[in-house]
């Protein structure tokens, strides 16, 4: 449920409202708005008597909250949330501007990283992502380099500024990978490890957080729930695409996500073309389409040398094109009144 306070309230009646619903067992999160506090109760509230909220000093209504997910539901909060990347231009997810976070399938070395890196940054991005820990389908596949790639994502924000998005597959990776990261992705693999979700709940670095493939968007939202109910506000959503009978594409990419997820949540939706068609020539028109309906943020597969990158070559764009996307997802952002 949600309590909202009459616009005046005092913060001791804000105090009365939290203590009560300590008392009930629950949890509270207190959204101070410009006009008025609202008080979200979180925990299993079904079974509480709701009027017992409703005639204390300050309290306006209290309100049902009717989706199974509460902090990542639109009826707890009305305004876009925007998320912070962390890096040293101080690029939100969220608000007018298309952010754009660029870069390798996987760090592979030094230079490959680099190069690919100052490429982004002069064409763009605000984040550069490259996977150290990679979660495989077989076992003989490149894992990716582990801490020592974890290293070089730190060198190459060093010399860019660009926030670093990378992946943490293990409750017990979460120490190392928030050490260097900015932003910490969890994976589609991983979207209902929650052990892990918990973990990036209770750190303070920005989670994006991957549809799994055969998710519900329901089931998407409560994954975040998990990681929000921890006491960390700062999920984005990243749709990349679905598991379905079609073979053309290697996941099927669904747009619709974007203004769905923006009617039923206050969290930035961000769209992945690489993961989402497996194919290095649709990542140009998925972009387009995604900003046009609304993406906040789009994650790209990047590679100085796709032909031979260790993973993911075959949906990873070359700096040339990349470089012909920004331009052309300018025109489309400009056309719906956003930047990028
Ligand atoms: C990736 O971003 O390289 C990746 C493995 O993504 P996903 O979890 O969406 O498959
Ligand atoms: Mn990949």
């Amino acid at each position: 449920m949600i309590v909202v306070m009459k616009s005046g309230s005092t913060p001791q009646e804000v105090e009365h409202v939290v203590k009560l619903v300590r008392e009930m067992g629950l949890k509270e999160h207190v959204i101070v708005g410009t006009e008025r506090t609202v008080v979200a109760v979180i925990g299993n509230d079904r079974f509480k008597d709701r009027t017992a909220l409703e005639t204390v000093a300050g309290v306006e209504k209290v309100v049902p909250i009717l989706a199974p997910y509460k902090m990542a539901s639109k009826e707890v909060k009305k305004e876009r949330s925007l998320v912070p990347m962390l890096g040293a231009d101080g690029a939100k997810v969220g608000g007018r501007k298309v952010q754009v976070i660029a870069g390798p399938c996987s760090v592979e070395s030094k230079q490959q990283l680099l190069e690919t890196a100052h490429a982004v940054k002069e064409m763009g991005a605000t984040g550069l992502r490259g996977g150290a820990f990679k979660p495989r389908t077989s076992p003989y596949a490149f894992q990716g380099m582990g801490e020592k790639g974890l290293e070089l994502l730190a060198l190459a924000r060093q010399e860019t500024g660009l926030a670093i998005v990378t992946e943490v597959m293990a409750v017990d990776q979460v120490d190392v990978v928030a050490k260097y990261a900015d932003v910490l992705q969890i994976g589609a693999r991983n979207m209902q490890n929650f052990n892990l979700l918990n973990a990036a709940g209770e750190q303070p670095k920005p989670v994006l957080l991957k549809r799994g493939m055969s998710a519900t968007l329901e089931e998407f939202l409560l994954a975040a729930e998990y990681i929000m109910s921890k006491g960390n506000a700062n999920v984005m959503l990243c749709e990349r695409g679905i598991r379905t009978y079609e073979e053309y594409v290697r996941n099927t990419l669904a747009l619709a996500a974007v203004p769905e997820l923006h009617r039923v949540s206050h969290l930035p939706v961000i769209i992945d073309p690489s993961q989402g068609t497996g194919k290095s020539y649709l990542v140009d028109s998925m972009c387009r389409a995604a900003v046009a309906a609304g993406a906040d943020g789009l994650i790209i597969e990047v590679h100085n040398d796709p032909e031979h990158a260790l993973t993911d070559g075959a949906q990873s764009i070359t700096h040339q094109q990349f470089g012909e996307m920004m331009k052309s997802i300018r025109r489309i952002a400009a056309a719906v009144d956003r930047e990028s």
